[in-house]
This record gives structure tokens, C-alpha cells and sequence, in this order.
């Protein structure tokens, strides 16, 4: 469930872009390509546990709302640049280049002068998704809501992967 951003934080995420965006333009290492760069939309509809994503064809960037409304810091200083780097690469190179390939970490580095990193450090507990703790000889686990309503329709059985017994709901 999509939820509303107040304007001021949805005009952060915008003014950042536009700064990024602008740092791309006029940066040596993307000038000595020179390609008419289209500054891209963003949206806030991005649906999932997933920070945001990078529609490359359309041109657009989509954030999760909720995620970036509880780490605002860390979109502001992650996300947006990480999603406008691929943005930039398929501007610049096409679809022929690795996501994160040598390209992108050079945008990351050279460009935005931050750390190519892929993994986001989130907290995505805010996204609200039920677990249910399930128990083996060794450990409990969190099992999702999908796996939780397959076991107890019993279309399903999960072992625990180090001692190999069967879950049960705790
Ligand atoms: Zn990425
Ligand atoms: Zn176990």
C-alpha cells in the first residue's frame, strides 16, 4: 500500500536529483562523452522491500515511499545516486554494459565521490511484514507470511538448512 509523502520530503528527494543530476552534466569524465543526458522522472511508487529501482527505457527512478520516509539520510545519500548512476550508464552506454559494472562504479566514485556499494543498508522492518518464528533443534527462524500459510496449509514444509529438522511454528 502506496503511502502519501508530505511535499517537503518528496521536494528533497527532487532537489537532490536535480543536484546529482547537474554534478553528472558538468563533470570531465561524462563531458568527454558528451550525449544529451535527460534528467529523469521520479516517481515514489516503487513497491516491495526494495529501496528503489532504475526504469531505464522510460526514464524514470522509483522510490519506495516508505523506506525513503524512515531513511531519509540514507536515500539522500545513497539511493537517488545509485538509481541516477544507472540512469546515466544506459544514457551513455546502452544496455550493452553490467549494472554495476566499471561504468557505474566510475559515476559512483568519480562523479558523485561515493562508494560503489550494491547492497542497501535499510531498515525494512517499517514495511510492516508479519513474520512468525519457527523452530528446530537449533535455531529459530522468521519464516514470511507466504511460507507461514503454506505450512500451515500444509502445502508445504520447510527444514532447517544446518541441522536438517522440520520447522515447527514456535
Ligand atoms: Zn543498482
Ligand atoms: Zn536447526
Amino acid at each position: 500500500m502506496p503511502i502519501s509523502l508530505p511535499s517537503d520530503i518528496q521536494f528533497q528527494a527532487t532537489k537532490k536529483l536535480n543536484e546529482l543530476f547537474k554534478l553528472a552534466i558538468s563533470s570531465p569524465l561524462i563531458k568527454r562523452k558528451w550525449k544529451k543526458l535527460v534528467l529523469p522522472v521520479l516517481l515514489f511508487n516503487q513497491r516491495g522491500k526494495i529501496a528503489g529501482s532504475a526504469r531505464l527505457r522510460d526514464n524514470v527512478i522509483k522510490l519506495n515511499a516508505t523506506l525513503y520516509l524512515h531513511n531519509q539520510t540514507y536515500f539522500l545519500n545513497q539511493v537517488i545516486a545509485h538509481e541516477l548512476a544507472h540512469i546515466l550508464v544506459y544514457q551513455l552506454y546502452g544496455t550493452r554494459v553490467k549494472p554495476h559494472g566499471i561504468e557505474w562504479q566510475q559515476i559512483m566514485l568519480n562523479v558523485f565521490s561515493l562508494q560503489p556499494d550494491v547492497t542497501h543498508q535499510l531498515d525494512t522492518s517499517v514495511l510492516g511484514y508479519k513474520t512468525y518464528p519457527y523452530s528446530c533443534n537449533c535455531q529459530v527462524v522468521e519464516l514470511s507470511q507466504t511460507r507461514h500459510n503454506k505450512v500451515q496449509r500444509q502445502t508445504q514444509q520447510y527444514k532447517c538448512r544446518k541441522c536438517g529438522v522440520m520447522l515447527k511454528l514456535v
